[in-house]
């Protein structure tokens, strides 16, 4: 598992901000998931990081694409992810509060924000969970496999024939 965190104990009052490129951030969990998506545009992120009283407020934005097949006829498309974020993120309260989902690691001399994962969680949220190469993409013929975007099969004529859609309205 890709990690990076960075530390919150330096951070000053006015906040900082911070800057990914490193395109493992994204790549490593695609891999070791394994979804069916492949690298379009370079990822970057920006990230503006303000110490409250209790916690943190995390705040910002990421962008790059990524190729993922369509959801009807599987042709890849590339798919641009973009999103602003905005969480406030506090360390963990209770040691076994196991539950929880928290990014910040506290131990003895140090407090870390989990980047690589707030940052993955970005991605997924943005992804989308049907993708279209079109809006009226026909997909694959459920029959024979072809991509009716390409080739007209012999199965949907059958299916389209006037003659038989007759024929099936005596039936009912
Ligand atoms: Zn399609
Ligand atoms: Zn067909």
């Amino acid at each position: 598992m890709f990690e990076l965190w960075i530390t919150l104990k330096d951070i000053p009052a006015e906040g900082r901000e911070f800057h990914f490129t490193d395109q493992s951030l994204w790549t490593g969990p695609m891999r070791e998931y394994g979804l069916p998506v492949k690298p379009g545009k370079d990822f970057e992120a920006r990230m503006f990081i303000t110490p409250q009283d209790e916690g943190f407020l995390v705040a910002g934005s990421f962008s790059g694409s990524v190729f993922v097949p369509c959801d009807r006829c599987v042709e890849e498309l590339e798919v641009p992810l973009a999103g602003d974020f905005e969480s406030f993120e506090e360390p963990r309260a209770k040691e076994d509060d196991a539950l929880d989902e928290c990014r910040i690691r506290r131990g003895k001399g140090f407090l870390d924000l989990d980047v690589a994962g707030y940052l993955w969680e970005q991605f997924m949220l943005a992804l989308p969970v049907s993708p279209l190469c079109a809006e009226d993409c026909k997909g694959l013929c459920p029959k024979c496999g072809v991509n009716r975007n390409q080739e007209t099969c012999t199965c949907a004529q059958n299916e389209g024939d006037p003659r038989l859609a007759v024929l099936r309205n005596l039936k009912l």
